[in-house]
């Protein structure tokens, strides 16, 4: 039983609204939710809270040093704007930075259970120190340097979006996928039964599927399941199992 269909409401601060507007475009699950009132997802351009006529949303750092710093004030305009579109308490402002805390399973669990979310993406050589005055939170998504925060906040919002009820169509296919339960998922198979690889250094050679999961027999199926997983998380992350 889904316990709530709340909206769930993101704003992406960005230089770059494309990335956002495209993302929700190229997927059906994604405008499916925002048609079922189940999502909103929207970009908020940087760019209009600029200085001046041109603009400006960025400049040299102080004490010199190579390109370009998001400027505080403007960011802080842009965050103020976003927040106040937001209604409910149950909001957070997220800054995408590789200082972050490292973006995981359990941190999008906690986040899909906000109802507001708004990211704040940085560009060039990040942003003026002073704005992470005005976030709740600091998230990366890996030790490596992207451009911007745009594809991060992306990230993000798809790995939250579909932990949310009724977003993606059974919510048990959330249940025991990997990182769920601190164990990586089990193996799939689905036809053929017997596979002849064609070519290759394999070719000839016969592939087949283990034999329980054509018996129908459910408790068995579960049981070699549940082993079958822990077998390969010990394997590949036992750091999961700790
Ligand atoms: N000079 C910054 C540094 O060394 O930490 C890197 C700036 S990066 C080129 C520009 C922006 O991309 C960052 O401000 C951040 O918003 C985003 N970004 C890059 N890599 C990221 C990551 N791994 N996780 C989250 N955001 C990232």
């Amino acid at each position: 039983m889904e316990k709530s269909r709340k909206k769930l409401s993101i704003k992406i601060i960005t230089l770059f609204p494309k990335f956002v507007n495209d993302f929700v475009e190229s997927f059906g699950i994604v405008k499916r939710a925002i048609k079922l009132k189940l999502l909103d997802i929207q970009p908020v351009s940087l760019r209009q809270f600029g200085i001046g006529e041109r603009q400006v949303v960025d400049d040299r750092p102080h004490g010199g040093g190579v390109g370009m710093v998001l400027r505080a004030d403007v960011l802080y305009k842009a965050i103020k704007s976003a927040k106040s579109r937001v209604l409910s308490a149950k909001s957070k402002v997220i800054l995408l930075t590789p200082q972050g805390k490292k973006f995981n399973q359990a941190m999008a669990q906690k986040l899909s259970k906000l109802d507001n979310l708004v990211f704040v993406c940085g560009r060039y050589e990040g942003f003026d120190e002073r704005i992470r005055q005005f976030a709740d939170e600091e998230i990366s998504i890996g030790d490596y340097i992207l451009m911007g925060g745009e594809l991060p906040a992306l990230v993000i919002s798809e790995a939250v979006m579909r932990l949310r009820p009724g977003i993606l169509g059974k919510l048990e296919s959330t249940q025991n996928e990997s990182f769920s339960q601190n164990l990586l998922e089990y193996p799939q198979y689905t036809k053929p039964e017997k596979w002849k690889v064609e070519s290759g250094k394999l070719k000839g050679k016969i592939f087949s599927i283990p034999k329980v999961l054509l018996t129908g027999h459910h408790k068995n199926i579960e049981e070699f399941r549940k082993a079958e997983s822990v077998k390969r998380t010990k394997k590949r992350r036992p750091d999961l199992m700790k």
